[in-house]
């Protein structure tokens, strides 16, 4: 049901209803009332009457006593003519022409005179003196029998001086007058009057009703008291209600007003009418203000809040044209405009959430995806070139897993800042674009950026903004107490040149960036369709690598360090090697990377501990020189705390003595793993491992920073040993670097010496041991233990006998 029929449906119950029963009592009321005020009023006209029949009556009294003490009825009754009487009754008949006759009778009631010309009333008879005594001073109304007609009568007894009868006097008058004067008063009040006398017989009425039309006898008594007993009554005459109020009048006469009732009522329901009239229009205007104030105040702002859920529903959020009222409603239509509001806030907030990165702000794949669509539809619309540069940072694993994700976070905020800066400078852009908004940079996920270059000009353009990009790595990061040298890889892909399809183009960016990173990373490529077999080829690996463990297909080659002056074999370096049954035997350099992306260099790294361990317990047993072996560990595990858990189990698993393992670790490992990294080192020398820094000389330490670091050994880096016989200032460094270790407690040995002269240099500058094909590449594990039992050491020294030991093959 609609409101606003609920609001009729109640309306007409609480307000019509009541309305009508209060006016219908008023109604009642009003009748009543008014019909006792016509009562009063016509019961005031027939006391008037009353009063003026009275009159009448006195009148007649004082008539006859005025004309019975008059000397003109003496003269007439002294027979001395009638002159003087006549001339007083005229007068007096001209006075009250009601009046009808005199009649004067003698002691014995025999008639004298009347004057009036006619004779005497026959039932007046002749001689009757005892109804001339019974009338004297009584007032009636008489039936003048000769006439038919009733008449009023009184008489009087006229007395001469000793109190003896001596005449009587008999007034008539008719009874015209007290009709005519009824008639005036009762008929002003819509009725009709009718005069009876005691018996019930109709005297005088203005009226066709006869006596036939009352009561008769008794009943007529009865209903001349109630009609008598100032209140009033309806009753039926000729079939309709009349009301009838009657008053005794003197002379033994009853007079009633009779009203019929339709009249009485139709003044009352004229006004009935017009009250109901007055309720209706009352009501319908009533019902009208409130429909109308119903539809503007409640019904039209429902219906706005309706339309206004609707268009929520259907997901349009913009509702602006909710009116706010003041009221309950009005705070509805707040709280639906409000809930749009926040809906369209969090909508807002879904759709930047779903197409921005959280971390960055930067846009995100599904947003460069699309935007990189529309890019190529225009291009290819307008002819133009598209460029993608897809950028990884390189090594940025190895940051987040020693430094914590939160320095991960804030360099990839700082990365993100930095290249947005470098789009943003003009000079840069236009030389690629005419319009700044022409590109945009995007974060796919983890360390991977995206840059989208529209309306390039020609292949090379992108260059620019890669080589800009990788320079800005040429200064370090600051990071807390942290500086970092964060460096990326680039790969570069161009519509219509590259692919067809954003995802191709996105993959093969992907794909150069690869390249890049096997160019040796902080550079950037082009694509070519070859680098998609190479990528292909990755991915062959990774799965391969995954299964390699199972399959035990690594292997540990070992290469001999000796003492420089006496080439004896002082430890060795474990060094991975993966047998492939398809590859063949594949170098460290192509999976460990990849093994350190996928994590499978922490199983990888547990079984190079467990096996060297092994190794080491085996020379022990059978009792071959004691040498130390160096196990290269990758900065993923440095990070994961659990290293000196896991030596120490492989240690205790193989029951062997903890001062003949060396642990590898890189200078930029330790330099960039921090506190974590120091405590680590410590937990190691706890075990009483030593731990040596791999490839020192290029992770930017300074020698005095070493002193925080419980490091027990150094490894000068290859590339300074590969430079002593050309470079002085490697010369010096190399020098400098053996004279502080050696004054700090810690031996160095030089890497990668391939030549007598860098032998011969490092002999000269005490360098504690070496390592190098000049002495062996790394073998297999039988070849080193020939190697290791082999004695004379120093006859081989002095022989020179082309590079020592024979390079072994696969090494
Ligand atoms: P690294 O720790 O610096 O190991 C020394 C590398 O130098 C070895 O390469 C070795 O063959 C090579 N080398 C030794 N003498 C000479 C020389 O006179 N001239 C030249 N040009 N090279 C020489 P390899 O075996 O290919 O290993 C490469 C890298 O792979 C290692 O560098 C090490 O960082 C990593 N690696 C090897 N085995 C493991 C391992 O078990 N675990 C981990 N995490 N990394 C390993
Ligand atoms: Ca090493
Ligand atoms: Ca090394």
């Amino acid at each position: 049901m609609k409101l606003r029929t609920k609001f009729v449906a109640l309306l007409v119950p609480l307000v019509v209803a009541p309305l009508l029963f209060l006016g219908n009592i008023a109604y009642t009321q009003l009748k009543i009332s008014a019909t006792q005020r016509m009562f009063d009023d016509v019961g005031a006209r027939l006391e008037r009457v009353r009063e003026s029949v009275d009159k009448t009556r006195r009148v007649s009294d004082a008539s006859l006593d005025m004309i019975a003490a008059g000397a003109p009825l003496q003269d007439f009754l002294a027979g001395n003519g009638d002159a003087a009487l006549r001339a007083n009754l005229d007068r007096l008949r001209a006075a009250n022409p009601d009046i009808e006759r005199l009649l004067i009778t003698d002691a014995a009631g025999v008639t004298l005179g009347h004057y009036d010309g006619q004779s005497m009333p026959g039932r007046i008879t002749d001689g009757d003196r005892a109804w001339f005594l019974g009338r004297s001073r009584a007032f009636r109304a008489t039936l003048d029998e000769q006439r038919e007609r009733f008449v009023l009568q009184n008489a009087l007894t006229v007395r001469d001086a000793n109190d003896a009868t001596q005449a009587f006097l008999v007034l008539t008058r008719r009874l015209d007058q007290l009709a005519l004067v009824a008639r005036n008063h009762v008929m002003a009040a819509d009725g009709f009057f009718l005069v009876t006398n005691q018996q019930g017989d109709v005297l005088a009425g203005d009226t066709q009703l006869g006596d036939s039309e009352l009561p008769q006898g008794a009943e007529f008594n009865t209903w001349r008291a109630l009609v008598m007993d100032g209140s009033y009554r309806e009753f039926p005459i000729n079939g309709a209600g009349h009301y009838v109020k009657g008053v005794e009048l003197p002379g033994e006469l009853l007079l009633y007003a009779v009203l019929p009732t339709s009249q009485v009522n139709a003044s009352t329901r004229k006004f009935a009418v017009t009250m109901f009239v007055i309720t209706l229009l009352a009501i319908s205007l009533t019902s009208g203000t409130l429909l109308l104030a119903l539809h503007h105040i409640v019904v039209l702002p429902i219906r706005q809040i309706q339309s206004a859920a609707n268009a929520i529903g259907r997901g349009e959020l913009h509702v602006h044209h909710l009116r706010a009222s003041n009221d309950e409603i009005g705070e509805l239509a707040k709280s639906f405009s409000d809930m749009s509001t926040n809906l369209r806030d969090s909508n807002d907030h879904v759709q930047y959430l779903a197409y921005h990165d959280s971390l960055t702000g930067l846009p995100n794949r599904s947003m460069f995806r699309d935007q990189l669509q529309h890019a190529m539809a225009q291009a290819r619309r307008e002819h133009q070139r598209i460029a993608v540069l897809f950028i990884d940072l390189d090594d940025f694993k190895r940051i987040n897993d020693t430094l914590g994700h939160q320095i991960g976070d804030e360099i990839l905020t700082r990365f993100s800042e930095a290249v947005t800066r470098e789009l943003r400078e003009g000079d840069v852009i236009s030389r690629i674009t005419d319009d700044d908004s022409d590109h945009m940079l995007a974060r796919l996920g983890g360390d991977e950026f995206i840059i989208l270059l529209r309306n390039v000009a020609d292949e090379y353009a992108p260059r620019n903004i890669a080589r800009r990009i990788c320079n800005l790595m040429s200064q370090p990061f600051a990071i807390g107490s942290h500086e970092l040298y964060i460096s990326s890889s680039i790969g570069i892909s161009m519509f219509p040149e590259d692919a067809g399809s954003a995802d191709d183009l996105i993959r093969n960016a992907d794909a150069a960036m690869y390249h890049a990173k096997d160019q040796g990373k902080n550079n950037y490529q082009y694509y070519s369709e070859s680098m998609n077999v190479a990528a292909a080829n990755r991915l062959l690996m990774e799965t391969r690598l995954r299964k390699a463990i199972e399959l035990d297909q690594f292997e540990l080659y070992y290469q001999p360090k000796v003492d420089p002056h006496s080439l004896e074999i002082v430890g060795a370096e474990a060094l991975l090697r993966w047998n492939d049954p398809d590859f063949g035997l594949v170098p460290p350099d192509q999976f460990i990377h990849i093994a350190e992306e996928t994590g499978l260099i922490v199983p990888i790294g547990e079984w190079v501990m467990n096996q060297a361990c092994i190794q080491l317990a085996d020379w022990q047993r059978r009792e071959l020189p004691p040498i130390t072996l160096s196990v290269n560990v990758s900065p993923i595990q440095v990070a994961r705390q659990d290293l000196s858990f896991v030596v120490a189990r492989s240690l205790r698993n193989s029951n062997v003595d903890a001062r003949l393992l060396d642990i590898e670790i890189t200078e930029s490992t330790l330099m960039s793993g921090g506190d974590r990294a120091v405590r680590m080192l410590s937990e190691l020398r706890g075990l009483d491992v030593s731990v040596s820094l791999d490839d020192f000389g290029t992770g930017y330490s300074s020698l005095s920073y070493l002193r925080r670091f419980p490091v027990s050994n150094l490894k000068i880096d290859r590339s300074f040993v590969a430079e002593i016989e050309h470079d002085e200032g490697c010369r010096s460094i190399v020098s400098a670097i053996i004279a502080m270790s050696n004054s700090m407690d810690m031996s160095v040995t030089a890497e990668g010496v391939e030549t007598e002269a860098q032998l011969d240099f490092l002999c000269e500058h005490a360098c504690d041991s070496v390592q190098g094909f000049l002495i062996s590449r790394p073998v297999p594990i039988a070849d080193f233990e020939r190697l290791l039992v082999a004695t004379d050491w120093r006859t081989r020294r002095e022989a020179r006998s082309g590079g020592l030991w024979s390079p072994q093959p696969g090494g």
